[in-house]
């Protein structure tokens, strides 16, 4: 314990306890008072005598924490920031290692208002209307409220609302989580995905594995039905070189316009290399449109969340 080092904000001349993570040498120096506010766990823990095997450090006793050093500091600057904090001011965005450490610490000690503003957070990303969902697109946006957030995250999304049994809302954000994990790589959907500096792999779990690879079959089926509706190009009679949609799924080069797992992106985008006049990509899409809607209200009932409640705006 000798070598242990001070964290720059998180260590007060006047604390109580020293915190000390796992495989850490980093302690933090705290307040038992403000812990045991905030959570029952700690009020309990500092009611029973700490373990004489503790060390006590210049007169101060430390306590092991067995959680990651990082959830440890994010924890601790939530509590003692308040409701100053990013997490709570929705126009600031935030890491997505911050909201993994506040919901697993947040349940872990028994902290609600935690949890349930880092869950409130995932529902600005994993929204209930396609409108908001087709505006995040993979999360690469500058406006995404949390900003390193990608597609395989989603993965450990859905890990901790299944494994730590989340209250029913954190249900809400399942679907659109299930959809990005089911347009994932094999590899990903098997082995599952890391977060940096933890060595803790995060996978679906068996159950949502299977609805992501049906639900990626059933998509792959589906193609874009509006793609094979047969009508007739406005501008063939005034003799435009159209592609009609017929002709465009049935070119080899072209099928994978049609024929892809990812059905509810917008069409017009991957349109434009193709020989299709203008007036009938907006055909096209405004069909496309209706199609999208449509899968989009069946998502709960594809990934199993039947209590889901999508919004009807596109
Ligand atoms: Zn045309």
């Amino acid at each position: 314990m000798n070598n242990l080092s001070r964290h720059e904000k998180l260590w007060f001349e006047d604390g109580n306890i020293i915190l000390i993570p796992e495989g850490s040498t980093h302690g933090f120096k705290v307040h038992r008072g403000i812990l045991g506010y905030h959570s029952e766990v700690f009020r309990d823990m500092f009611l029973s005598p700490l373990p004489a095997n503790e060390a006590d450090i210049e007169g101060c006793k430390g306590v092991k924490m067995y959680d990651p050093p990082q959830d440890v500091e994010c924890l601790l600057s939530v509590l003692y920031n308040g409701n100053q904090g990013s997490l709570y001011d929705a126009s600031v965005s935030v890491k997505f290692a911050t909201v993994v450490g506040l919901i697993k610490m947040g349940h872990k000690y028994q902290i609600e208002h935690l949890v349930k503003a880092a869950i409130s957070r995932l529902e600005m990303c994993y929204p209930r209307s396609l409108h908001a969902f087709e505006a995040l697109g993979n999360f690469t946006g500058i406006d995404c409220p949390i900003s390193d957030l990608t597609s395989q995250d989603s993965v450990v999304i859905v890990h901790l609302v299944r494994t730590l049994h989340l209250e029913v809302s954190a249900s809400a954000i399942l679907p659109a989580a299930l959809y990005h994990c089911s347009q994932l790589p094999n590899t990903i959907l098997a082995l599952g995905v890391r977060m940096a500096g933890n060595p803790f792999t995060y996978c679906l779990p068996p159950e949502d594995l299977i609805k992501c690879l049906d639900a990626r079959d059933k998509f792959l089926r589906l193609g874009i039905l509006s793609l094979k509706t047969d009508f007739s190009c406005p501008s063939r009679s005034k003799g435009a070189n159209c592609f009609s949609p017929n002709e465009l799924t049935a070119d080899d080069s072209r099928r994978n316009v049609a024929f892809q797992y990812d059905v509810l992106a917008p069409l017009q985008p991957r349109l434009v290399d193709t020989r299709v006049c203008r007036a009938c990509v907006l055909q096209i899409c405004k069909l496309h449109d209706e199609e999208r809607k449509a899968i989009w209200n069946q998502l709960g009932k594809i990934f199993g969340v039947n209590s889901w409640n999508p919004s009807s705006c596109l």
